[in-house]
């Protein structure tokens, strides 16, 4: 859908990427007067861009509001429906499927970190870069799938796992900055949050090193870290994920087919 402008109408918007669907996101181009409300909220753009992010659950039926000088027109569309699969991790130490009494402050900590560390958006482009595949490796776990851990049901797996041998470097499939940086985090082991601007962000999970600290500025392709198997983990890989605001979409829609 490269520079097509999609379901959206030609008065308020110039071209649209991505996929409409559960688990996508798309960048819209508007004319440069426009502006986007979704969600009862005026989106933020960078160059005239705003993006959209849709969940794994997120609503078929979606509407945007465009405005631009004296004219709104809401614009409603569907999203493709995704179907998830099933997978079963067994063989994890207890600890990472009920954790102890004792370790419910620490998780409780972190993810208030986490909150925090995604509460500020910026306007900066690295989301409408062409993402890379930020390590090579066999895919071994997909967006979305229904998570059995040791037999006991669990939240959804919103990552993709890649399976990489341990120190294999890992590179910033786009532009960003850092915002979270921490080698120890109960579930995610050693992990790294990268801003991507305007409420895009990638997280990388179960890192045996870090080579970078909150604040800085990478370049697409830099190295962030190396794969481990730190954290909730049976064996070295990077779990990759992405956030719109808080939905969590699916980061093998951005980079490229394989
Ligand atoms: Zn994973």
């Amino acid at each position: 859908m490269l520079g097509e402008r999609g379901v959206f109408p030609e008065k308020f918007v110039k071209s649209m990427r991505g996929t409409l669907t559960q688990g996508g996101l798309v960048i819209v181009t508007l004319q440069p007067d426009a502006r986007a409300l979704y969600d009862g909220r005026t989106l933020a753009q960078y160059k005239d861009q705003i993006v959209l992010g849709f969940g794994r659950d997120a609503p078929v039926n979606q509407s945007v509001l465009f405005t631009r000088g004296e004219t709104a027109r809401a614009v409603d569309f569907k999203l493709a429906p995704r179907a998830y699969v099933e997978q079963r991790i067994d063989g994890l130490p207890p600890a990472f499927v009920t954790p102890p009494a004792e370790a419910l402050a620490k998780i409780k900590r972190e993810a208030a970190s986490k909150r925090k560390a995604r509460g500020e958006l910026t306007l900066r482009g690295g989301f409408a870069e062409a993402f890379i595949w930020p390590v090579a490796g066999r895919i071994t776990g997909v967006y979305g799938s229904r998570r059995f851990y040791n037999g006991e049901p669990r939240r959804p797996h919103y990552g993709i796992d890649i399976a990489a041998p341990a120190g294999t470097p890992i590179k910033a499939p786009a532009m960003g900055r850092v915002t979270l940086a921490s080698p120890d985090m109960y579930f995610e082991g050693g992990l790294i949050f990268l801003d991507h601007g305007l409420g895009v962000t990638s997280v990388f999970m179960h890192l045996e090193t870090l080579a970078v600290k909150v604040g800085d500025e990478v370049a697409q392709g830099d190295i962030i870290g190396t794969v481990g198997s730190t954290g909730r983990s049976t064996g070295p890989h990077l779990d990759w994920r992405m956030y719109w605001a808080d939905q969590r979409i699916d980061p093998a829609l951005l980079a490229p087919p394989r």
